[in-house]
C-alpha cells in the first residue's frame, strides 16, 4: 500500500471524511519529481495562528541536507572535525532551489483544480524578500510538519525527523483541498537524551521537552544563541554554530552504526 493510500485510509477511519487520494498521489508526484525527498499531508488547524484558518490542510515537504546523504554513503569512519564542518552550515542553495520549484509546480496544479492555497517558502533572507520573510514569521514549517507526522520538535527546538534528525530543509503549502492527513505528532521523542543541551556553547537550550499543548513557549533562548551566531561571524565570517544540531545527527548515525 502507498503512503498515499494509507494516509487516506487513517484519515477516513479517522474523520469519517471522503479524501481525495489521486490528488494527494498527484501532489506527491509532483513533489517528488521536482526533487523534494518527504513529503506529508496534515490538518494543520490547531498549529498554525487563525490567518490560515480557511486553508485547513498542510503539504510539508522536505529536501535532506547533502552532508547527511553524504556521511551516510561514506565508508570508514568520520572525524569529529568534519562532520561538525559538513553539517554546522543549514544553509542549503540547491535544497532551497528544489523547494521553491516544488511550490511553483504544487501551486500551478491546486489553481488548475479549483483550489485555494498559499505557498510558504523555504528559509528566506529577509533583506531580499521582506513580504515572504514576513509570512515565513507568521507561519511554522515545524509545526506544519510534526502535524503531518513527519517527525517532532527536539529539545534544540529544531524539528527531528525520524531517519534525517534536523538536517532538513522545509516548504509548506496550506491548501482548502481535501487531502487526507496523516496521524500528527503531540510530543518530543528525546527520552532522556540532552546532547543538544550539553552541546551548546551559549547554554540557550532550557532542555524542556516538546509539547504541542504549550504552545509556542521558547524552547531555545534566541538572544544568547544569536550572540553565540555573532561572535563566529566575527571570528570566522560564517554564521553559523550548529553543535546543538550537529550532537544530535551525530547521536543519530552512531545509533545507525555509520560512524
Ligand atoms: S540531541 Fe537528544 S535531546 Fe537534543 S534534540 Fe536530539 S535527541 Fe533530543
Ligand atoms: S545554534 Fe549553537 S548557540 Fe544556538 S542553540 Fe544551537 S548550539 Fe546553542
Amino acid at each position: 500500500m502507498t503512503a498515499v493510500a494509507r494516509y487516506a485510509r487513517r484519515a477516513e477511519e479517522a474523520t469519517g471524511r471522503d479524501t481525495a487520494p489521486s490528488l494527494a498521489a498527484s501532489i506527491e508526484a509532483i513533489a517528488t519529481q521536482a526533487g523534494v525527498e518527504v513529503v506529508g499531508f496534515g490538518d494543520v488547524r490547531e498549529a498554525l495562528t487563525p490567518d490560515f484558518l480557511h486553508l485547513p490542510q498542510g503539504i510539508s515537504l522536505g529536501v535532506v541536507h547533502p552532508a547527511v546523504t553524504l556521511l551516510q554513503n561514506r565508508r570508514g569512519p568520520v572525524s569529529d572535525r568534519a562532520l561538525a564542518r559538513a553539517l554546522s552550515d543549514h544553509r542549503d542553495t540547491r535544497g532551497q532551489a528544489v523547494l521553491e520549484a516544488a511550490l511553483r509546480r504544487i501551486a500551478e496544479y491546486l489553481r488548475a483544480e479549483g483550489y485555494r492555497y498559499f505557498c510558504c517558502p523555504p528559509e528566506v533572507d529577509p533583506m531580499e524578500t521582506p513580504f515572504a520573510a514576513l509570512m515565513v514569521r507568521r507561519f511554522s514549517h515545524k509545526a506544519a510538519a510534526t502535524c503531518a507526522g513527519l517527525g517532532t520538535v527536539g529539545r534544540h527546538g529544531l524539528l527531528n525527523h525520524p531517519e534525517y534528525g534536523p538536517h532538513v530543509g522545509w516548504a509548506t503549502v496550506v491548501t482548502n483541498a481535501p487531502l487526507p492527513v496523516n496521524s500528527p505528532e503531540f510530543e518530543s521523542r528525546c527520552g532522556d537524551c540532552g546532547l543538544c543541551v550539553s552541546a551548546c556553547p551559549a547554554g540557550a537550550i532550557s532542555g524542556r521537552p516538546w509539547r504541542r499543548e504549550d504552545g509556542m513557549v521558547r524552547m531555545v533562548d534566541v538572544d544568547k544563541c544569536r550572540t553565540v551566531l555573532d561572535e563566529n561571524e566575527r571570528a570566522t565570517g560564517r554564521r553559523t554554530c550548529g553543535c546543538c544540531a550537529v550532537a544530535c545527527t551525530k547521536a543519530r548515525l552512531i545509533e545507525s552504526s555509520i560512524l
